[in-house]
């Protein structure tokens, strides 16, 4: 789960860290007036979306930028009109964009140094990571590329914590004066405790900036939760804005389905991870392209399945489904039967259909095969997933 930058400067600010004061508004007339109550005449409105790059992104209105330095409040009015209910894109939206909802205005600092600070998780060393570099304020994948010897990178023990020699060590090494350590050693400890008390897979500062004052200041962020943690953090949960995210996920997580939207035209319908991945595979081994991974899970009922179908057909990419089931723990006459009640809905309801392809095996084959044929559905029966995966494809090439 993802959560907006001003939802992540609040929770900064629990942890003790240093943000630029400021609120979010959703109207021009807002935006002026935080501006004025601020009083100071370096502002920022900065465009609040799930993604970065806004500052060099640019409106489908032809508006340059997300973000804005301003003067006055009526200038923060105006930036305001020009942003708010426009989309904007840049190179993390896709050429889609995406519809600027809110805005955050903050005082504006007046910076000497931009530095990159993140913390992840490293799945190879199996431990936190501590992630940063001095070139900050741009694209960390091109430093990483162009300048690999300027990223520095500090594990960290899991059970210990992020140490103060560590914190000290970085500061060091990204070059910060000894009048500026304390403030910069407390930011990386308090954005540790965060990390590790909010259950986050990663939290990103960029820029990480250090004023013309002496000061350290985290001026954006971008913040990722461990969604199988979210049970225990309902604060977190509580920031999530569901118009930032797929509306066929958002469906999905309704009913705890594990579902990731692709750009593809053949809807999946898989039980387990492991034949999910190898159906997206051979899909793209005949030729073809997924619309998504979905894994109904083990013990899947008829009506996550009938819905997860809903969710597939729905979808306008889709141009054929694919179900592949191995019936172990999940038995194959519950999924045929919760895909002839689907398409039972969808008909009564004189939607879109198209080509159904199903590979059954395993347990209770012979009376799921048996539900579907006797449905009357022009449903496809494959007998392997190779032909299932070419039925789809063939499906798909037809249009
Ligand atoms: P992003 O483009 O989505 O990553 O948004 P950022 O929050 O990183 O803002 C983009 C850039 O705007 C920053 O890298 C800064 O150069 C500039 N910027 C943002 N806030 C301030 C500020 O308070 N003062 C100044 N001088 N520049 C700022
Ligand atoms: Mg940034």
């Amino acid at each position: 789960m993802n959560i907006h930058e001003y939802q992540a400067k609040q929770l900064m600010e629990k942890f003790g860290i240093a943000v630029p004061g400021g609120a979010v508004a959703e109207t021009p007339e807002e935006a002026e007036r935080i501006a004025r109550s601020l009083g100071k005449n370096n502002l920022v409105i900065k465009s609040q979306i799930h993604a970065g790059g806004r500052g060099k992104g640019t409106f489908k209105s032809g508006f340059k930028g997300g973000v804005h330095l301003a003067k006055t409040a009526n200038q923060v009015r105006d930036l305001a009109e020009h942003m708010l209910g426009q989309t904007l894109v840049t190179h993390q939206t896709g050429p889609e964009g995406r519809v600027v909802r809110k805005v955050l205005v903050t005082e504006a600092m007046e910076i000497k140094r931009e530095l990159y600070f993140a913390i992840l998780i490293d799945r190879a060393l199996s431990t936190p990571l501590i992630i940063a570099s001095t070139e900050g304020g741009v694209e960390i994948e091109t430093v990483a590329e162009t300048h690999p010897e300027k990223i520095i990178r500090e594990p960290i023990h899991p059970a210990l914590g992020l140490q103060p020699y560590q914190t000290r060590k970085i500061a060091r090494q990204l070059g910060f004066a000894s009048s500026e350590m304390r403030s910069a050693c407390k930011l990386f400890a308090g954005l540790y405790k965060l990390f590790i008390k909010s259950d986050c897979s990663m939290v990103e500062v960029n820029p990480l900036v250090v004023t013309v004052g002496g000061e350290v200041f985290a001026l954006d962020a971008k913040f990722n939760f461990d969604d199988n943690a979210l049970f225990r953090q309902p604060d977190i949960v509580g920031l999530r804005d569901v118009e930032e995210e797929d509306p066929r996920e958002v469906e999905a997580s309704k009913f705890h389905l594990n579902y990731i939207g692709l750009d593809g035209k053949i809807g999946c319908m898989v039980n387990g991870a492991g034949l999910a991945m190898a159906t997206m595979d051979i899909i793209k081994l005949y030729g073809g392209e997924p619309a998504n991974f979905l894994d109904v899970g083990g013990g899947a009922t008829e009506q996550q399945v009938t819905e997860a179908f809903k969710i597939l057909m729905a979808d306008r990419k889709v141009e054929a489904i694919l179900v592949n089931i191995f019936g172990g723990i999940m038995k194959c006459d519950v999924i045929a039967q919760g895909i002839i009640n689907a398409i039972h809905f969808l008909e009564t309801q004189e939607r879109r259909m198209v080509p159904v392809i199903v590979r059954l095996e395993g347990t209770n084959v012979e009376m799921g095969r048996k539900l579907i044929e006797e449905s009357g559905l022009s449903v496809q029966a494959a007998s392997g997933l190779t032909e299932a995966a070419q039925l789809a494809v063939a499906a798909t090439q037809k249009n």
